[in-house]
């Protein structure tokens, strides 16, 4: 199956290249327009299968873009999430009218965005693209293998990966070393140091200097739990 393909339509640079490197790491095709017009030639001719949509644009607005596009029967099917950075209520509503499918105000969670794009995705193409984990502020992406803490991906290794998900499944609670080393190295009573070795990595990977602070606990004879400190 061909991954979906994304329209990222947004004159404002920095927040093209954020929101299409995130759709990248999820396995989407991204292609990108910064003004009204093109983006209206790229959705007749490539068909994408959702855009994301500014309302602020050069040469032709947000809404009158999702209006043509939601006019004809080509292009009407395209599911829509528009980029509000204006906050009346009024300007939701009217988006909404217009046949956008959703929307998110600036500024937005990426996190969050991506949650909103998978969503829309499942609900117009009846594809399940994955589970999300959240966990206070990590997000675990099970099917796209990514870790979000407060919106900014952490870079783990697979081993890494699965350790954190263990721990993020069961909020608070305790997992021991010995069910860690059977559930990811597939070893039933051998040295636990490994687990201790690889959670004091993560433990690294996880400290971004903010608040609350993620703290992978070791509790003794018992295992690890992740919890938050302020
Ligand atoms: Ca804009």
């Amino acid at each position: 199956m061909p991954n979906e393909r994304i329209l990222v339509v947004e004159d404002e640079q920095a927040i093209v290249e954020i929101v299409s490197q995130a759709l990248k790491r999820y396995g989407f095709d991204v292609t990108t327009a910064n003004d009204g017009d093109t983006a209206l030639d790229m959705a007749y001719s490539l068909r994408p299968d959702l855009i994301i949509l500014d309302i602020m644009l050069p040469r032709m607005d947000g809404w009158e873009v999702c209006r043509r596009l939601k006019s004809e029967g080509e292009t009407k099917n395209i599911p829509i999430i528009m980029l509000t950075a204006r906050r009346e209520e009024r300007d939701v509503v009217e988006g909404l009218e217009l046949g956008a499918d959703d929307y998110m105000k600036k500024p937005f969670s990426l996190a969050e965005l991506m949650a909103r794009v998978k969503a829309l995705l499942r609900r117009t193409l009846g594809r399940d693209l994955g589970k999300v984990i959240t966990n206070g502020e990590i997000q675990v992406d099970l099917e796209g293998e990514t870790v979000f803490l407060r919106d900014v991906v952490i870079d783990l290794s697979p081993t890494e990966f699965q350790l954190l998900e263990a721990l993020v499944k069961k909020p608070g609670r305790v997992v021991s070393r010995e069910e860690l080393l059977a559930r990811i190295w597939g070893l039933y009573g051998g040295d636990t140091r490994t687990v201790d070795v690889h959670i004091s990595r993560l433990r690294h990977k996880l400290d971004d200097g903010n608040k609350p602070r993620p703290v992978i606990q070791a509790l003794r004879g018992r295992g690890y739990r992740l919890t938050w400190e302020d």
